[in-house]
């Protein structure tokens, strides 16, 4: 059975800790990454973790002929595509780079994956495609909308995935909207890395903790929420891993693929899938507040802090149905906040400076 899989953008934060659960779940990687926001260091370590090297191509998925090149050396089963830029802030300001780079980027994918039958793909989305929502929690069919680019590119691409399994049944196309992953891999060795001061809490936290960042600034005590600070679905990278593995089982399962090939009809579906996007969040919201104090408790640290105002953008409250994961793929969330705190502390003071500090 063909369980090889191409994990583009896998030198990243969320693609390492995948590639290291795909390994122990028995599937043959491939990482193919452009290294813009990652470094081969988290490569090395992801190697020492599963006990052996890494197929690694340096290559952007801009760049058809590198890609053509992976598919003709490999035999893929499908793909999970993590590779995309992903800062807010900076989309706002380069939104011709979000979209060439995130939209452009997986229009070449898909043509090149057509071009090889290879049908299969995860693709990681986000939250932020469901805009401000308008219930809680926020199950599949809730409206979607976004208001920075960032956001646009997520759903641009979800769009195109929909009207490509509309054209073609034999795609399988599973967007998997993440809530929000923190947390690091157990042993300390992998985690995230951001290279400029953070724009998101959980590393922002860390960071005030071990020192790097004088304090955190909270953006807003004025929400209608249980203590006025935003509220979210913190969720653990690693569990967030293991939702990969999940949606893959799943593809497998109900497309009862033995091989791909170049030829058309070795692919013929029994099950098509089309377009279904699946949630990944543990269905419970946890204030800034809060996570501050599971921080400090955890780390042994004070953490300083003052209120600021809102930050644009920025919605109240938002958490999960997990639902559809937990019916469909089977799989839920089983780490606590406590141990995404855990596992972000001792990332964080073990690699002060991130993978940059190794040796
Ligand atoms: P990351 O930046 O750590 O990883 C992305 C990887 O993609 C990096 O290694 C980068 O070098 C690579 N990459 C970027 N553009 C590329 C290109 N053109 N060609 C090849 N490689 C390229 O980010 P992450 O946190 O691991 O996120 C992975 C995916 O999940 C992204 O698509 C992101 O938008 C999405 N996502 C992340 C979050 C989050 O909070 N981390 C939430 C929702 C969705
Ligand atoms: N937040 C904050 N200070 C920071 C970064 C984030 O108060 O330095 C708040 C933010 O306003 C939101 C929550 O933390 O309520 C989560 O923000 P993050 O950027 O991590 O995720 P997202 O906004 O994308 O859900």
């Amino acid at each position: 059975m063909n369980k090889k899989i191409l994990v583009t953008g896998g030198a990243g934060y969320i693609g390492t800790h995948t590639c290291i659960a795909l390994h122990a779940a028995g599937y043959d990687i491939v990482v193919y990454d452009n290294l813009s926001n990652s470094s081969r260091e988290a490569i090395n370590r992801v190697s020492i973790l599963i006990g052996q090297p890494i197929d690694f191509i340096e290559g952007d998925i801009r760049d058809a002929e590198s890609l053509r090149q992976a598919f003709v050396d490999h035999r893929f089963f499908g793909v999970i595509h993590f590779a995309g830029l992903k800062a807010v802030g900076e989309s706002v300001t380069k939104p011709l780079l979000y979209y060439n780079n995130n939209v452009s980027g997986t229009i070449t994918l898909l043509e090149v994956m057509r071009q090889y039958n290879v049908k299969n793909l995860i693709f990681s989305s986000s939250a932020t495609v469901y805009g401000d929502p308008k219930f809680l929690p926020i199950d599949e069919s809730s409206s979607r909308s976004c208001t920075n680019p960032y956001g646009q590119s997520k759903l641009t691409v979800e769009h195109i995935l929909e009207d490509l399994a509309v054209s073609d049944e034999s795609w399988n196309l599973i967007p998997l909207r993440y809530f929000n992953p923190v947390g690091a891999h157990p042993s300390g060795q992998i985690g995230e890395d951001p290279n400029d001061i953070p724009n998101n809490l959980m590393p922002y936290i860390s960071q005030v903790a071990v020192g790097k960042l004088p304090k955190l600034s909270i953006f807003g005590n004025d929400y209608p929420t249980i203590d006025g600070t935003g509220v979210r679905d913190f969720i653990h990278v690693t569990d967030l891993a293991q939702g990969h593995v999940a949606a893959l089982d799943y593809l497998k399962q109900q497309t009862s693929i033995e091989e791909h090939g170049s030829d058309e009809k070795s692919s013929d579906k029994k099950n098509s899938i089309g377009f279904l996007p699946i949630n990944l969040g543990t269905g419970k919201g946890t204030s800034v507040l809060e996570l501050v104090a599971a921080f400090s408790k955890v780390s042994e640290q004070n953490i300083p802090y003052h209120f600021v105002s809102r930050r644009a953008g920025d919605i109240a409250s938002c958490y999960a149905s997990a639902d559809k994961a937990k019916d469909m793929l089977k799989w839920r969330a089983k780490l606590s906040i406590t141990d995404m705190c855990q596992d972000t502390w001792r990332w964080q003071s073990m690699n002060p400076n991130g993978y940059d500090g190794s040796i």
